[in-house]
């Protein structure tokens, strides 16, 4: 049986008593949300934290608002939430699907947004338990000084798992940060970063407080398409996240492959390939050869990376069908 490291429970109620915790303690403190990644990883001693902040009481963070300039979510809006509400489902079809495509029902349910796009960067060298590790003399990400993926690298290229991030870069959304500093906007693409260890900007002690959809993404035509062994609760080993402007040919597009390294990775030149063009086969096509040329799958994810490359332009092409629409 695993169990928990000993910790002090932490219970914030509010932002600022979460902020001021962290302006003191960042250091020795893991933020809990849902907990669906957090309390395993706490298992498998992959957190060592004096602090475990659970977040979960701050009703100012649990908010769904549609605005005229765009979508405005908490980061403890949970998957399910996401998954089910009429208007997100309406309006932002591909963020719909792709929060009812994470994990199971149970882990939706208790997951949260905040901390999927928060979520550590997993691999079959790292997300094991302490014995395992130990045996292995463990890794750069956590307690060693080797990486048993790319073994002359310097960097971790441990995978980054999120369902919900792809498609909020191709809906060009924003993440709000706050830290005792203040609060900050970035991108959610520029909110990730390309190191396994920690492939995100917050610094020590800044939350995730807000995640923005702009009312621009409430016509795009989406897709997202997801590789996984089975048809729940997996991880993926694949995701492919696709949004196109359409006026009967595309006036612009965006393609975002990602489990395939700690960054999810915009594919450049997608927009090139079918401006001006329908979203026909051959469109679809060509944007498949386009990413998987871009696309290397490394053994960070325990399944075979030749495999997962072959699936590139199968899943690129899905996800283009599925914009199109029927
Ligand atoms: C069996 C299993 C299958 C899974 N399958 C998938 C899957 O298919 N796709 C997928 O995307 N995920 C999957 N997950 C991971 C997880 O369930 C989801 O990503 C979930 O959304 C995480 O949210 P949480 O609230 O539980 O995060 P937590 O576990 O509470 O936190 C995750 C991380 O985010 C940080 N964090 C949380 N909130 C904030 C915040 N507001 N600001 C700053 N940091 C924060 C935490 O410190 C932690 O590092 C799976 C998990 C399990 C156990
Ligand atoms: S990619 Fe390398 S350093 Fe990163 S978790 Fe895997 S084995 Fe460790």
């Amino acid at each position: 049986m695993l169990t928990l490291p000993r910790f002090d429970w932490v219970h914030p109620e509010t932002l600022d008593q979460l902020l001021d915790h962290m302006r003191e303690h960042a250091a020795e403190s893991l933020i809990l949300a849902g907990g669906t990644d957090a309390v395993p990883n706490l298992k498998h001693r992959l957190h060592e934290p004096q602090y475990v902040v659970a977040i979960g009481r701050i009703a100012e963070l649990a908010f769904i608002r549609h605005e005229t300039d765009g979508l405005h979510l908490g980061p403890l809006v949970t998957l399910s939430r996401v998954a089910s509400e009429p208007r997100i489902r309406a309006e932002f079809a591909s963020l719909a699907r792709a929060a009812g495509l994470v994990a199971g029902p149970q882990l939706r349910n208790m997951g949260t947004i905040g901390g999927n796009l928060c979520l550590d960067t997993r691999c079959t060298y790292y997300n094991q338990t302490y014995f395992w590790r130990e045996a292995l003399g463990f890794c750069l990400k956590k307690s060693g000084t080797l990486c048993h993926v790319v073994p002359q690298g310097k960097r971790c290229v441990a995978a980054h798992s999120s369902d919900l991030a792809p498609v909020l870069i191709t809906l060009g959304a924003e993440v709000e940060i706050a830290g005792h500093a203040g609060r900050r906007t970035v991108s959610v693409e520029e909110f990730f970063v390309p190191d396994g260890i920690h492939n995100n900007v917050l610094a020590p002690g800044e939350v995730v407080t807000r995640l923005f959809v702009p009312a621009a993404a409430r016509g795009l035509a989406t897709g997202y398409q997801k590789l996984r062994p089975r048809a729940s609760i997996d991880f993926p080993m694949l995701s492919v996240a696709f949004a196109a402007r359409m006026n009967g040919v595309c006036e612009s597009a965006r393609l975002v492959v990602s489990a395939i390294a700690a960054k999810p990775r915009t594919i450049h030149g997608a927009d090139d390939v079918a401006r001006g063009r329908p979203l026909d086969e051959s469109v679809a096509g060509a944007l498949g050869e386009l990413a998987h040329r871009q696309c290397q799958p490394l053994i960070s994810v325990p399944y075979d990376h030749d495999y997962r490359r072959a699936m590139v332009p199968v899943f690129v092409r899905r996800a283009v069908r599925q914009a199109a629409g029927p």
